[in-house]
């Protein structure tokens, strides 16, 4: 933080101390010269307002002190020329001309120093923003990071307790320890994809998206959350649609959407009677997009309370005391960005229900060509 202040200052400083290059000198002398010149010749035209562009040509270099300093040294210039003139001479309007190259000269410069501290303001400002969006980057790609690695982690400790707890019987069992030991080893290895694949993000690489089978996937990642329904006495129910095409997506982006959305319902199931915590995961061919697939997550809880539950997917949104309110944002950013849409609603007769569109693998290689 002090580090960011410290060289917030720095660029202030080179913005205002920018040196005015040797060429600019040159031709802001020359001018000035040049208007002095003429306005030592006897005319009835007020010659001396040309010393703005003096002014106009130092007001991108020179600092606001500079300005300052060239605008004094111009109209000294022109009072200088003014006596030199009119020394013991007649005064036939001059004044008149005097004032008004005067003035012209000092409104000018008191512009050019206006216009050139509020560019200055404007670009510090630009300067914050930019400083600070890239701070809220970083504050939602590091809420993403531990929203998403806690879930994993808090499963290799529930599974490392029971593993211990199972090897410290009078008989062991083995077998269920073991079990354990794959679970753990299955999310570890989750852990450390999404920190892989948050890690490919940040350096621009290309994410890589392929054909997928998304039953696969879904699959997967119930067995994945096995210990987590297990322990809560939650029932998942498939309904898998057969033939479905593939999807192309980042198998791994998936999975976190199928994560995140299984476990808002083992959380929402918490306050229901233990005989009705039921999941019901199905997948099946969207009847209102042809070429896509559908999604539904469905729970026995209590639902959404909010008058429009889509207004959830808005990060920080959470009515959790420990929530973050980034896993259902987190979903939308992946679905969307795999071309598909996600909706919230609730169930008749009650119980949450999220359902998912992706297009087929078909469907996105045809948009693509
Ligand atoms: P968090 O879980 O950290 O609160 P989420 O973005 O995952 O963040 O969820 C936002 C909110 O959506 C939750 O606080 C909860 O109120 C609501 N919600 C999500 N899923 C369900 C569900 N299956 N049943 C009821 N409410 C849900």
């Amino acid at each position: 933080m002090f580090h960011h202040m410290k060289q917030e200052v720095a660029v202030e400083r080179e913005e205002s101390a920018r040196p005015m290059r040797g060429w600019l000198w040159c031709a802001t002398t020359l001018i000035a010269v040049l208007v002095f010149g003429i306005t030592l010749f006897p005319s009835h035209d007020a010659f001396g307002v040309l010393y703005v562009l003096v002014i106009v040509l130092a007001a991108d270099r020179a600092t606001m002190r500079m300005l300052q300093m060239i605008g004094a040294a111009c109209v000294v210039l022109e009072c200088a020329a003014f006596s030199i003139v009119h020394h013991g001479g007649s005064f036939d309007g001059a004044y008149a001309r005097l004032a008004l190259s005067i003035t012209a000269t000092i409104v000018v410069t008191i512009l050019t120093i206006r216009n050139k501290r509020a560019r200055d303001d404007l670009a510090r400002h630009a300067r914050a923003l930019t400083h600070a969006d890239r701070i809220a980057t970083l504050g939602h790609l590091a809420l993403s990071i531990a929203h998403e690695v806690n879930q994993p982690l808090s499963a290799m400790t529930t599974l490392a307790f029971s593993g211990g707890r199972w090897l410290d019987r009078t008989r062991p069992d083995l077998d269920e320890a073991l079990s354990c030991f794959r679970q753990i080893e299955a999310n570890g290895r989750r852990a450390a994809d999404i920190v892989g694949h948050v890690r490919e993000l940040t350096r621009k690489a290309p994410v890589a998206r392929c054909p997928l089978d998304l039953r696969r996937i879904v699959e997967d990642t119930i067995a994945l959350l096995q210990s987590e329904t297990t322990a809560r006495r939650v029932v998942v129910q498939k309904i898998f649609q057969n033939d479905l095409p593939m999807i192309h997506a980042d198998r791994i982006e998936i999975q976190q959407v199928v994560v995140n959305l299984m476990m808002n319902a083992v959380q929402a199931l918490e306050p229901v009677a233990g005989r009705r915590r039921t999941i019901t995961v199905s997948l099946r061919a969207d009847r209102s997009r042809p070429g896509a697939i559908e999604m539904e997550i469905r729970d026995t809880g209590p639902g959404f309370s909010q008058p429009d539950p889509n207004a959830l997917f808005e990060p920080f949104v959470t009515t959790r005391p420990d929530g973050m309110g980034m896993g259902l944002a987190i979903c939308r950013n992946i679905v969307r960005s795999h071309g598909g849409a996600i909706t919230a609603a609730n169930g008749t007769p009650s119980g949450a229900v999220i359902t998912v569109r992706l297009p087929a693998a078909h469907a996105t290689a045809a948009a693509a060509a």
